[in-house]
Parts: C-alpha cells; structure tokens; sequence
C-alpha cells in the first residue's frame, strides 16, 4: 500500500482509495468497484464527509430491528469486504446475524476469496458459496444461500444494487441499506435507507445495538415504528442542499 501521511487533510478518504485498490489486487474487489466508490465518494464530499444526524437516526433503527429480527443477514460484496472487513464481523456478533458474500460480478473463485479473507479476519462462519436458491434476478446477485439471504427476515445491504433491493423487499423482507446516494433506487426502495459512509456507518450501528442491550422488545418497537424512511431521505437531500448553498455562499 501507498503510505499516506497522517496530517493529510484528506487522509481518510485517501487510506479508504488505497483499501480498494488492494482489493482489487488481491482478487477480492472488482474493477467496478472502483467506479461505485468513486461515485459514493462524491455524495460523501457533497454530505461534508461526515455522519449527519439522519444518518445516526437511521442507524440506531437499523440496530433495533437487527435485535428484533428472527434471521438477521450482513450481505457482503467486494468493497465491503475490502473495506470494512472487522467492522462487518463485529456488528454480526453482536446482533447475531449470519454473514453472507452475494456479488453481481460472481465467480466462485471470487466468493471463496472473499470467505477466506473474512475467517482470516476472525469470522466464524461467512455463508454464500452454497448458492443453491435463487431470488427472481437476471444478474448474478439473485444467486444466494438458502438457509440465508433466501430465507432472511431482515437483511443488511452496504452498498446494495436497486434491481436487488427492490427484489427482496417484494419478498416481503426488511431491507437496510447504507448507500451514499440518497437518490439511488436502493435508497428510494429500502426499508431503512442510511444516507452515510460504510466506513463510518458500521460502528454507528454496532454502537447503538451495544446501547440498546437491556432494552425490552416493546422500546426497540416503539424506535422502529416511529421512523419514517421518506423524511429521513429528505433530510439527506436537504443536508447536500444546505451544504451547496453554504459553499456557493463562500465563493462570492
Ligand atoms: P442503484 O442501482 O441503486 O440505482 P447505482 O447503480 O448508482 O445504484 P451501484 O453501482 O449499484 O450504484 O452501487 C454503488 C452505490 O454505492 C452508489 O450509489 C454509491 O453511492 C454507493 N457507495 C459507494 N461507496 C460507498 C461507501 N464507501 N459508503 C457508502 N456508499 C457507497
Ligand atoms: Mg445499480
């Protein structure tokens, strides 16, 4: 990896480029990937590169239905595998939710790579290389586990595709996605769209869950019902709105 100097004023974004292009290198990311950070990137600059406190509501009701859940899965592709690695294995130990790689650029040498690099990270166990159900999807991302993601109730999407969130939410599952782009299909079909970065995203979550250990089942009802994923969406656009008008206002 490249070394980047901690005082660089973008260090952040730059060490996350870097995880990337890694995994690309070693076989876990695709080339595609690439250009999905690229764009995730961009709102990020426009959000001011920070968690807003939409995106921590969002993420506290992503924890509370999590717990709730009778058959919780942490979906992994590429870039979160490249990327946030730990971060995905803590938050599945504390809301008990199964791992599973589920990719639209498949192959099987990619899936077993990727399992790999998560045992080697300290994973228990990381479904996806069974692929024997299908979800109704002409794209390799419709190939899932079906004592996973086929059977989830509630299923945790980073950096998910439109075509398949809209899928398992006509199935009929709970679908939480963290993506960026707040004007997405992912994020305008998902039950709990989180307008944040993964990499910031995660721990968000994983915290909140900590938090909410001694809660009974009625209070973390009570967070969830109470959210309205259209007002939280909007905040985030009102936010990038806001943002613009801040900077316009600099320039002149
Ligand atoms: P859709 O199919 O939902 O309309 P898309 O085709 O624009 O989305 P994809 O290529 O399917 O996008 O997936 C990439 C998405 O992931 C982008 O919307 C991007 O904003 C988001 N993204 C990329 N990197 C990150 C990241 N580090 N954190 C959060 N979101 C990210
Ligand atoms: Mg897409």
């Amino acid at each position: 990896m490249t070394d980047i100097p901690q005082d660089h004023p973008r260090y952040l974004s730059l060490l996350t480029r870097e995880r990337i292009v890694e995994g690309v290198k070693v076989g876990i990311t695709s080339m595609q990937g690439l250009i999905a950070q690229g764009r995730g990137e961009c709102f990020d600059y426009l959000l001011g590169e920070k968690t807003h406190q939409f995106a921590t509501e969002s993420e506290r009701v992503a924890a509370a239905m999590l717990i709730l859940a009778e058959h919780p899965i942490i979906s992994v592709n590429g870039n979160t595998a490249a990327l946030v690695p730990e971060q995905m294995i803590r938050l599945s130990e504390i809301v008990s939710a199964s791992l599973e790689v589920n990719l639209f650029h498949r192959t099987d040498e990619r899936v077993n790579r990727i399992i790999d690099h998560l045992m080697n990270n300290g994973a228990s166990e990381v479904l996806g290389g069974k692929g024997d159900a299908n979800l109704p999807l002409s794209h390799a991302r419709g190939i899932v586990d079906k004592n996973g993601i086929f059977s989830a109730d509630v299923v945790l999407v980073p950096l998910e595709d439109g075509d398949r969130c809209e899928t398992l939410v006509g199935m009929g599952k709970k679908v939480i996605t963290i993506d960026l782009n707040p004007l997405s299909r992912t994020s305008r079909t998902a039950t709990v769209s989180i307008v944040d970065n993964v990499v910031r995203a995660l721990d968000v979550i994983a915290d909140a869950a900590l938090g909410m250990q001694d809660w009974d089942r009625e209070q973390l009802v009570k967070l969830v019902e109470s959210y309205d994923n259209k007002v939280n969406l909007k905040m985030s656009l009102d936010a990038i709105n806001e943002n613009l008008r801040n900077m316009a206002n600099e320039v002149l």
